[in-house]
């Protein structure tokens, strides 16, 4: 299974849909979606994915990178691991998407999109996270989903965490500062993204970590990902990990600005960054009679996006924790 990705790529079917390293059983389950498990018991499992959105591909580049170690004997494997290249037929035309953001259909909500092939991997991609989660010993489950972002950002490489009713263990948290992350941005709200499905259905630890610009195939600096890529290694070979130097930034999820109507505007240039402040009282957008407003005294905006689909995300406000 050496030619994980350039099968996934391709679009093609492996010869052989499972096999035995000396360390570890494969299984190809479908496309993009192989999973690896060890031939000693392991409590720890572990899901993998990049490419959720197309054309973002670093984090599939070092995915791909860690399974050619894994699979070379270089890298020992100490946990269940499913990985995942989330949106094959937008990575093999370097889109974001097909037809609608993929990372908005999880937990069922594909059923309010028109359906295509964005909404038939949502499916796929559902149902596999279910299988490998119900075979889950009671250890560990975490879910790493890896992105790039679309603009340029004040912290080089954030996470996003979904809403979850129960506290955020510190090793998670730690983890995620070893590997590099400046910022952590808690969501408040329920959302359509992998990581939320993981969180609230299977009870994962979970994060979206975005970790730079997004640039077509070959054209990554994976050097600007190198710390990450350690910290992901050694969980996944069990190693201890130095604690990160300076934890983390906190913020947490104050507004969503959503398109509602053609008429939205948002009052921001297109090249702002993730994390640019706002201090209270400014208009930030306008949808027909709703206005978006700073409403603490200094608001950071995320992902602002005035393009999307009506009744999707526009940006987000955050506020910064103590
Ligand atoms: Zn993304």
């Amino acid at each position: 299974m050496k030619d994980f990705l350039a099968l996934t790529l391709a679009g093609r079917l492996p010869h052989s849909f499972h096999g035995n390293t000396p360390h570890f059983r494969w299984h190809w389950l479908d496309c993009g979606i192989l999973q690896l498990t060890p031939h000693q018991p392991v409590e720890r499992s572990l899901v993998l994915s990049a490419g959720i959105h197309g054309n973002e591909t670093a984090p599939v580049e070092m995915v791909d990178n860690l399974l050619h170690r894994l699979f070379a004997g270089e890298l020992a494997l100490h946990c269940r691991l499913l990985v995942i290249f989330g949106n094959p037929a937008a990575l093999q035309v370097n889109r974001r998407y097909l037809h609608s953001d993929l990372n908005r259909m999880f937990g069922g909500r594909w059923q309010t999109f028109p359906p295509g092939s964005d909404t038939a991997r949502a499916v796929v991609l559902e149902q596999a996270l279910a299988q490998f989660w119900r075979d889950a010993e009671e250890g560990e489950r975490w879910h790493l989903d890896l992105h790039t972002a679309i603009r340029g950002s004040h912290h080089v490489r954030f996470g996003v965490l979904p809403a979850r009713p129960t506290p955020w263990t510190p090793q998670f948290l730690d983890w995620l500062g070893s590997a590099g992350l400046e910022a952590l941005v808690f969501h408040q709200a329920p959302a359509g993204t992998f990581t939320h499905y993981s969180c609230e259905r299977f009870n994962a630890l979970s994060c979206t970590l975005e970790l730079g610009k997004a640039l077509p195939f070959g054209q990554n600096d994976l050097t600007l990902f190198a710390q990450t890529q350690q910290a992901l290694a050694a969980w996944i070979a069990g190693d201890h990990l130095e604690a990160a130097n300076t934890a983390p930034v906190r913020y947490r999820v104050s507004q969503q600005i959503t398109r509602r109507s053609e008429a939205f505007e948002l009052y921001m240039s297109d090249d702002t960054l993730n994390f640019t402040p706002f201090i209270q009282g400014t208009l930030l957008a306008e949808d027909g009679e709703t206005c978006y407003q700073v409403e603490h005294e200094r608001e950071f905006v995320l992902f602002p996006n005035p393009t999307v689909a009506l009744g999707l995300r526009a940006g987000l406000m955050l506020v910064r924790e103590s």
